[in-house]
């Protein structure tokens, strides 16, 4: 008998890493039912048949379970933004962020291209996000600046790496390992279309333990589907003021006496992120009434 984790799956066949080495595996008959029953990151236990070949008894519970790239158990998104070439984008940023969090998928950012701007420069747009508690990391793929504590924080977890397309994912995952690319998405998409494969994500393990998702994730980035109420918790700097509004589940839009409005004022709380967070609650809210009356009137504002 054997436990480990799939890090491959392709046409019924899982490729499951253990302690012990690598196993291919098909499915005790059971399993086989849906699809959708092993992915790639499941924890599972199965017996050796041959050397290097068995079958995969029980999947273990997942903690999380990613819809694109099909994946589970993912521990965190390293989101990538570059701090020029291209202009960072923190409105897409703390979407991503929202996104993540809602996932229940932990968050490293990374700020990357530091050897383009100055140092100041790089605090200055990490500071918001460590005063959130987030851990936000000063990188250059080209120069390595911050590779050493990116691949500290990779060790013994899943990470997907998440970002718009030229902000140096793939460099920074080559600069983790060299050997380690991603598959972009473009050719992911032209694969699909041109030949009907849809390719499966793969874990890539990583020397010092650990493994990560050889496609970036999350590149849909629609707040469909999270409730306006719940919004707030995804945003963690404004929890340390929850209950201390006058309004108990005040939603700190225009209600009076709102204790992260008044955290906003006196500095606690960055304006960008307060303001994405009131553009998202918007954004939600007329999602929500466009579904109620079936994009009637539309464009009311239900917050008022
Ligand atoms: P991805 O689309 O997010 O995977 O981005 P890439 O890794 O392909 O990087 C996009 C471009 O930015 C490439 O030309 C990289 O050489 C460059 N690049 C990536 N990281 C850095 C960096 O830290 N500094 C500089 N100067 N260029 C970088
Ligand atoms: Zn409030």
């Amino acid at each position: 008998m054997f436990e480990g984790i799939v890090i491959k799956a392709t046409s019924g066949y899982y490729t499951v890493q253990s302690e012990s080495g690598q196993f291919v595996c098909s499915l005790r008959g059971r399993l086989r039912k849906d699809d959708t029953i092993v992915t790639v990151g499941d924890r599972v236990q199965g017996e050796e048949v041959r050397p290097g070949v068995g079958v995969i008894e029980t999947v273990l519970p997942r903690k999380s379970e990613l819809i694109r790239p099909r994946v589970a158990n993912v521990d965190q998104a390293v989101i990538v933004c570059a701090l020029t070439q291209p202009e960072p984008d923190l409105n897409l940023l703390d979407r991503l962020l929202v996104v993540v969090g809602r996932e229940g998928v932990g968050a490293i950012l990374c700020f990357n291209k530091a050897d383009l701007v100055s140092e100041y420069m790089g605090r200055k747009i990490a500071r918001p996000y460590r005063k959130a508690g987030y851990t936000a990391l000063v990188t250059s793929a080209m120069t390595g600046k911050g590779v050493k504590r990116l691949r500290s924080f990779l060790k013994g977890k899943i990470s997907v790496f998440a970002g718009p397309s030229g902000v140096g994912k793939s460099a920074l995952a080559n600069a983790i390992e060299p050997g380690l690319t991603l598959e972009t998405g473009e050719i992911s998409e032209k694969l699909g279309r041109g030949r009907h494969t849809t390719r499966h994500a793969q874990l890539l393990a990583l020397q010092a333990g650990g493994f990560l998702v050889d496609t970036p994730g999350f590149s849909k980035l629609s707040l469909d589907g999270i409730e306006k109420e719940e919004l707030r918790f995804y945003f963690p700097e404004f929890l340390r003021y929850e209950g201390l509004c006058r309004f108990l589940g005040c939603l700190h839009y225009r209600e009076p006496d709102c204790a992260v409005r008044a955290a906003l004022q006196s500095g606690e709380i960055a304006r960008s992120r307060y303001d994405h967070y009131i553009q998202f609650l918007e954004e939600i809210s007329a999602i929500g009434y466009e579904k109620k009356y079936d994009k009637g009137k539309g464009g009311r504002n239900v917050l008022e």
